[in-house]
């Protein structure tokens, strides 16, 4: 392993397989057939995790996942709607902010970092303000890692009429969502979070009957998933110049995501790399911020070692130097650090990962190991 190549513990971009690599070295046309023939193929196989083929289209957006976040509420949420935002971490914060900027009106409910929002917290909101039309939920918040009970806050939105939004970046693709069952206006998620492509376009699941009546919602030419979804279903085109390298390096990452088994082999090597690294950091003394049952097996919280000659930009170069990157800590309150489970990687590479960090510290003598 080289620091040319370095193993990325981040929620994306993450660690890519060397074959999702090279399916960026083709130069695609847009007009191309067989390129357009590789969106409708991905389109149906996104789709096809959440098994939304009968109720959801699939419209794809250049852009993060944010632009993805932010086109989905001003095509979905109507000018004159009212979003519930639930908040325990920055995304929800962001989710917020985006309402904010786009003019929709919207009330938050915060609860702790290390507090899932529950369906109770919900169904009194929803009780005290019938103005709202749609709730918006980040599924797993991945500033901490915690999972917010999605199931439960979907039944209460949908028995109280109203819409769902779910901004399932970071666990869509493991986590098991089946549109079948949970009811949601919007799902939204990215190429480069647990499908292991290469970031750069998000999508997002809109309920057929929604989408249908969203034309003129949007306050943006280029954000506006309605028209989207038009010219593409019309055109088999993308309707400005087409991330074409990253739709290839995601149609590439879902062959092998299908190969390895889909969703369930997937969350069992995530649930497996999360394990193997809370045994290991929890070996060295590390402990992790969230409990087990409500963490998700996507990103790990973990407080910084309680020693003055901890610092974590001196501790992230040296473990970088070793061939890892870690992601630093989002939270205000707490000194803390946090390690992806999420890409290509497994338990040995977690294991290497857990030792580099035990070197380190040693080096740094905050671990008298
Ligand atoms: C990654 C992520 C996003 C999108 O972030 P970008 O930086 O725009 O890609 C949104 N929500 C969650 C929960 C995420 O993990």
């Amino acid at each position: 392993m080289s620091i040319a190549e370095p193993i990325l513990l981040t929620p994306g971009p993450l660690t890519t397989s060397a074959r999702t690599r090279r399916a960026m070295l083709v130069d695609w046309g847009s007009w191309d057939e067989r390129f357009n023939q590789l969106t409708a193929s991905l389109c149906t196989q996104l789709l096809a995790i959440v098994n939304g083929a009968d109720s959801h289209h699939c419209v794809p957006l250049q852009g993060s996942g944010t632009f993805a976040v932010e086109a989905a509420i001003g095509t979905l949420v109507p000018r004159d709607g009212k979003v519930l935002v639930l908040i325990n971490g920055a995304y929800g914060k962001r989710l917020a902010k985006i309402c904010e900027v786009l003019g929709r009106d919207f009330s938050t409910f915060e609860t702790a970092e290390d507090e899932p929002t529950t369906a109770a917290d919900v169904e009194r909101l929803l009780l005290a303000d019938p103005s709202i039309s749609h709730v918006a939920l980040i599924h797993c918040e991945t500033s901490t890692g915690i999972l917010n009970p999605l199931p439960e806050i979907a039944q209460v939105v949908a028995r109280h009429g109203k819409r769902l939004i779910i901004d399932a970046m970071s666990s869509f693709g493991a986590l098991p969502i089946d549109a079948r069952e949970i009811a949601f206006d919007a799902l939204i998620a990215a190429s480069g979070k647990c499908l292991e492509g290469v970031p750069g376009m998000g999508f997002v699941f809109a309920r057929k009957e929604s989408l249908a009546q969203a034309a003129g919602n949007a306050h943006s030419l280029a954000m506006d998933l309605h028209d989207q979804h038009a010219y593409m279903a019309k055109t088999g085109q993308w309707r400005f110049t087409p991330p074409t390298h990253v739709v290839a390096a995601l149609h590439e990452a879902l062959l092998q995501y299908n190969e390895e088994g889909g969703l369930p082999a997937r969350l069992a090597r995530y649930s497996d790399n999360c394990q193997a690294l809370l045994q290991g950091m929890g070996e060295l003394g590390l402990r992790s911020f969230l409990p087990a049952a409500i963490q998700a097996p996507i990103i790990v919280t973990f407080h910084a070692p309680q020693d003055p000659r901890y610092q974590f930009k001196d501790f992230y170069e040296r473990v970088k130097a070793k061939g890892f990157i870690l992601y630093p800590g989002k939270l205000t309150q707490v000194e803390t650090f946090r390690v992806g489970c999420i890409g290509h990687v497994d338990r040995a590479g977690m294991q290497a990962a857990v030792a580099a960090v035990a070197q380190v510290l040693r080096e740094m003598e905050v671990l008298d190991i």
